[in-house]
């Protein structure tokens, strides 16, 4: 904040006359009741031999929460934010472009699209936003680093090959993060389609389509041919609307960078989502630890914009430095309080690199427990075969000490990847390997991610040590 000439004068102890003359010498004309700048005031304690500095304190809390204090008066219905995901070759691409083509070229004249990581197409007189890059590995690295953008999770499947291990592996990251799925049957146009097989398959992952008394939407499309993309986009809004998506358009823009570059033209550029409020050209910013003000936006239809309300993705420029996928951002009232922040943000990730985010350990559990900080273990298993990874789970889910238990968020068959770890990273999960090791990649990841892995050969070991560690009677490894 700033200062009256009254208040200044008495800071320094001295005449209000005396300031007001001082003031005059700096071409200000000022009565005693008058706030003054920042600038002026420091010009004038500097005469008295007083360094002025603004004390800004970073208020976290701004970054971390998306809606936060919103009258609930103040809210409006916001467009839902898809993320599609599936095994490979499974069609996502094709969906996103298809869905893209199909909408996007009936409503605009030109039609021209820009990638610009993130897209919204209008149905029904409603918007929905895609994000671009599909697969569930893009989806959990976002969320590790904290970022929660994704209402709606379209899971693809492609008819004629069925449920795959990353079909299986999307439904358990969609799941982790609680997002609802849609299941797109694709490849509908296939001779050898066969949706039936794709839902007995999924119904066995928790999918129960709605029509066997579930509750998941299944769509049968053929992203190729463009078959069922409007009954899929009806869907999606189906689901939005149970969700009560909402958002105040009336205050700073606050939200989630989707994707960025550095451009040798243009400098740090970077697409950004905005979650609440509504984003303007001029906006003093911060992202992540970089900060700026915004200068230019551009919308997915390569149109430059002057405003961007909630669920809008838009590419800014005018940031200092390049931010991360996944790094939340917020608009201040002062472009002096942006920079001070991120140069403070800044300098706190430099520290936090140093010393790791903590994340829970066999050898601490015990200790998180009894803090309170945890009340469920997450554990990822990845074995040599599907039999022994089943019985590990089935043993696994029956420990219950003390009210704390075992929860499987994911399993598979094969070596532990570095999706493995991200999963495990922003599910403050532990992984057991059940006689399969690490892939390199997913080795140093886990190193730099600090994520537990345990490797095992025995059943009877596994069991035996998760309960210890439940109980704080593990044995120091080293
Ligand atoms: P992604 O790896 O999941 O992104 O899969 P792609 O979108 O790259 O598609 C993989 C292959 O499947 C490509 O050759 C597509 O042309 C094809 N494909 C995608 N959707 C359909 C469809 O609906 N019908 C048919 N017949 N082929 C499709």
């Amino acid at each position: 904040g700033s200062l009256t000439v009254g208040e200044l004068a008495k800071k320094l102890g001295k005449e209000p006359s005396e300031i007001i003359k001082k003031l005059l010498f700096l071409g200000i004309m000022a009565t005693i009741n008058q706030e003054i700048e920042l600038e002026a005031i420091q010009l004038i304690a500097e005469e008295y031999g007083v360094k002025v500095e603004e004390k800004i304190e970073i208020d976290e809390d701004q970054f971390e929460l998306i809606e936060d204090h919103d009258d609930p008066a103040d809210l409006t219905v916001r467009p839902p934010v898809v993320t599609i995901m599936g095994h490979v070759d499974h069609g996502k691409t094709t969906l996103l472009d298809a869905i893209r083509k199909s909408k996007i070229v009936a409503g605009e004249a030109g039609g021209i699209t820009q990638h610009i990581g993130a897209y919204q197409v209008v149905i029904n007189d409603k918007k929905i936003t895609f994000l671009d890059t599909p697969g569930h590995a893009a989806f959990t690295s976002m969320r590790a680093r904290g970022a929660k953008v994704t209402d709606i999770t379209i899971l693809v499947v492609a008819a004629d090959d069925g449920m795959m291990p990353q079909t299986i592996e999307a439904i358990n990251h969609a799941k982790a993060a609680n997002v609802p799925i849609i299941v797109a049957v694709n490849k509908m146009d296939k001779p050898e389609a066969n949706p039936d097989r794709v839902k007995q398959q999924l119904a066995e992952h928790g999918l129960l389509p709605e029509e066997w008394g579930g509750d998941t939407i299944y769509v049968p499309v053929s992203a190729l041919k463009q078959e069922g993309l409007d009954e899929l986009l009806e869907m999606i809004l189906l689901v939005a609307e149970v969700q009560e998506l909402k958002a105040n358009p009336n205050r700073l823009a606050k939200g989630t960078i989707i994707e960025s570059q550095l451009d040798k033209g243009r400098g740090a550029v970077a697409t950004v989502l905005v979650q609440n409020g509504t984003l303007r050209v001029g906006d003093p910013i911060v992202a992540g630890a970089t900060y700026g003000k915004v200068r230019a936006m551009v919308n997915d239809r390569g149109k430059r914009i002057k405003e961007a309300g909630p669920s809008t993705p838009v590419e800014i420029t005018g940031l200092n430095e390049v931010p991360h996928a996944g790094d939340p951002f917020v608009v201040f009232e002062e472009e002096r309080k942006a920079r001070v922040i991120g140069e403070k943000r800044a300098l706190k990730l430099r520290q936090s690199e140093l010393n790791a985010t903590s994340k829970v350990t066999l050898d601490d559990l015990y200790k998180q427990i009894q803090e309170g900080e945890i009340k469920e273990l997450n554990v990822i298993i990845k074995g040599d075969v599907q039999g022994s990874v089943e019985a590990l789970q089935g043993s696994l889910e029956k420990i219950d000490i003390e009210g704390v238990r075992v929860k499987i968020i994911h399993k598979g068959v094969g070596a532990i990847t570095e999706t493995d770890v991200t999963l495990a990273s922003a599910s403050n999960a532990i992984i057991i390997g059940f006689n399969v090791r690490p892939e390199p990649q997913a080795r140093t990841s886990a190193e730099r991610e600090k994520v537990d892995i345990r490797l095992h050969r025995i059943i009877y070991n596994v069991i035996d040590e998760i309960k210890a560690a439940l109980q704080g009677m593990l044995d120091p490894e080293y």
